[in-house]
């Protein structure tokens, strides 16, 4: 390709609605443009890195058998009301009606329409094991987009969709799905970590979740320094206990004007946060419900879903006008005693281990201090419900454990027969008997992946593209396009390298050269070459894009040097 035609709007400031470096990077390098919110255009240089991506993704995908289908984003809501996924995927699935004004999603995921492809035709166990997939645009109506190919409402995923005869072919597929994850991300060049992840929405058992590590990370992972152990914090048992054996006193009022967080608690009362009990409100459905959890600590709000019996979209933090009504005062003096009745109180599993701990009054500008579980208030106790964090103890091994960030890269999950059940699909076993299949599903997130290697591979100039998904391995910029032996000495190289089967580009706008060279830089191809006030002697600069010496070498040698580096 050459630039003076390619189509690659790079810009020199930063987009101001950009936050994250990934996002930043690809609108500057002319890879997308925003169409709506979570909605982007992909430009030709982003597209072929996608492709590239893809095609890794295949390969992998190829080599564990697994087969690839296309199916159509836009699905009849009769399967998903056969799951019941109709009404639990709630405001995150964009809806539709045809003219004749039947129900359609744009899909979010495709277990039901996977599972209904073979429910009908898929009869014995010798079909089994089966591995299908596709790479396809998903739909999901975040209630957050943001941070560009990071959390779009339109987005590439790979998903695929394993069918089993029982447990352990299912954890066979689950385990080959897993490698073949490792050689994607592996070779995507990405720094990941395996984490234990929660089922959620998707029901089943077992689940890993595929980090890509970034310290602006969206999800925060929690790991052992000692044994395997690692989850996202969502699902990480927290391990915290608080041990006291002082004497239960009596509970008493405390005047604490404006004094509404745990920090302003803190400087009043000249104690640590762990004195505190914090009381959240949430509406959960129909329901309010009280929360209580130890000052110093974090609220986790998967943990607390599985003791309600809502879908994760009915869970809210309580409005102000509802805090008001319940603990009859103003926001930030909320606690267990004297809450408006039929407010469910949940309590965290330490809380009745606190002694003489400081609640919210339920009354404008006071605390309590010395209440005590049971003497002074009681409630539902449900176990974990707070984040782990750094230090906590290892629920595996007992050693301490740290805290990374990153980007959900991939997903898998052991479904058992939750689909396969719903939706009726069965397989004659050997004797001749009807059993429900095994089912796995595992995502790959094609487009935010995209997004996460550009997170880790860049410096201040732009992008550092890893060979094995750059747009173009090769630029050869034309130092000054007004010198006729420069242009001729770059021709003839791009003409080489491109007879050869390498994916260059040719540099041979008429700018002036700093241009040129930022712009190299900004859209990261790996490997440059530059053809300047040299060229008549037939000798060039090589460099890599990810920094190093400069060489001067000759014409000739730029295609073996080229092909080296790229085995
Ligand atoms: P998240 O927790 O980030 O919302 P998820 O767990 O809901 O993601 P999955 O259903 O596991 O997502 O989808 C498989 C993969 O698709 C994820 O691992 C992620 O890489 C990607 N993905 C999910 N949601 C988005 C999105 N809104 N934009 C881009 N990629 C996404
Ligand atoms: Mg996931």
């Amino acid at each position: 390709m050459k630039m003076s035609k390619y189509y690659v709007p790079t810009l020199k400031e930063v987009p101001a609605e950009a936050e994250l470096i990934s996002h930043q990077l690809l609108l500057r390098a002319g890879m997308i443009r925003k169409l709506a919110s979570g909605v982007y255009t992909y430009l030709p240089l982003a597209v072929k890195v996608l492709k590239n991506i893809e095609e890794i993704v295949r390969e992998e995908m190829d080599a564990i058998d697994s087969q690839e289908c296309l199916m159509s984003a836009l699905c009849p809501s009769e399967l998903w009301k056969e799951t019941g996924r109709w009404d639990d995927f709630g405001p995150e699935m964009f809806r539709l009606h045809d003219r004749h004004n039947r129900e359609f999603c744009l899909g979010p995921t495709h277990e039901e329409v996977f599972t209904n492809l073979i429910r009908h035709e898929l009869k014995s166990y010798k079909q089994l094991p089966l591995s299908l997939y596709q790479i396809q645009t998903k739909y999901r109506d975040e209630k957050r987009p943001r941070f560009g190919l990071m959390r779009g409402r339109e987005f590439t995923m790979k998903d695929a969709y394993t069918f089993d005869r029982d447990e352990e072919g299912m954890r066979k597929s689950y385990f080959e799905m897993w490698g073949a994850y490792e050689n994607i991300f592996n070779r995507c060049s990405l720094d990941f970590k395996v984490v234990e992840g929660d089922s959620g929405a998707m029901g089943g058992s077992d689940s890993h979740e595929f980090i890509a590590l970034s310290d602006v990370g969206e999800t925060e992972i929690v790991f052992c320094n000692s044994c395997d152990y690692a989850a996202t914090d969502e699902k990480a048992a927290c391990s915290y206990k608080i041990e006291s054996d002082e004497d239960v006193k009596t509970i008493e009022k405390v005047h604490t004007p404006d004094v509404k967080t745990i920090d302003e608690l803190e400087s009043f009362f000249n104690v640590s946060k762990n004195n505190f009990i914090k009381t959240l409100l949430y509406t959960a459905g129909e329901e309010t419900v009280a929360v209580l959890i130890p000052g110093d600590r974090e609220l986790n709000e998967v943990k607390l879903l599985k003791h309600l019996d809502v879908l994760a979209h009915d869970l809210e933090i309580a409005a102000p006008e509802v805090v008001k009504e319940v603990t009859s005062a103003e926001v930030g003096f909320a606690g267990p005693i004297g809450l408006k009745e039929g407010v469910r109180v949940l309590i965290d599993e330490r809380i009745p281990m606190m002694r003489n701990a400081i609640i919210g009054a339920n009354e404008t500008d006071y605390h309590l201090k010395n209440a005590n579980f049971d003497t002074d208030f009681t409630g539902e106790v449900v176990g974990d419900l707070i984040m782990a964090k750094a230090g906590d103890l290892c629920p595996k091994c007992g050693d301490a454990m740290s805290v990374e960030r990153g980007n959900e890269v991939g997903n898998i999950f052991q479904l058992g027969t939750k689909y396969s059940k719903a939706l009726n699909a069965t397989f004659l076993d050997e004797n001749g008997k009807e059993q429900l299949i095994l089912m796995g599903s595992h995502g790959v997130g094609v487009s935010r992946t995209l997004a996460a290697i550009i997170e880790q591979h860049h410096d201040e100039h732009g992008i550092i593209w890893p060979l094995s998904v750059a747009p173009y391995h090769v630029i050869i910029t034309v130092v000054n396009s007004k010198k006729e032996d420069q242009q001729a000495l770059g021709l003839e190289l791009y003409e080489t390298l491109k007879s050869a089967g390498i994916k260059v580009i040719l540099d041979d706008r008429k700018e002036r050269a700093g241009v040129k060279f930022a712009d190299a830089e900004l859209i990261g191809i790996p490997l440059r070459v530059n053809v300047g006030r040299d060229a008549s002697e037939s000798l060039v600069e090589f460099k890599l894009r990810s920094g190093g010496e400069t060489e001067v070498i000759s014409s000739n040698d730029v295609l073996n040097k080229v092909q080296e580096l790229l085995k």
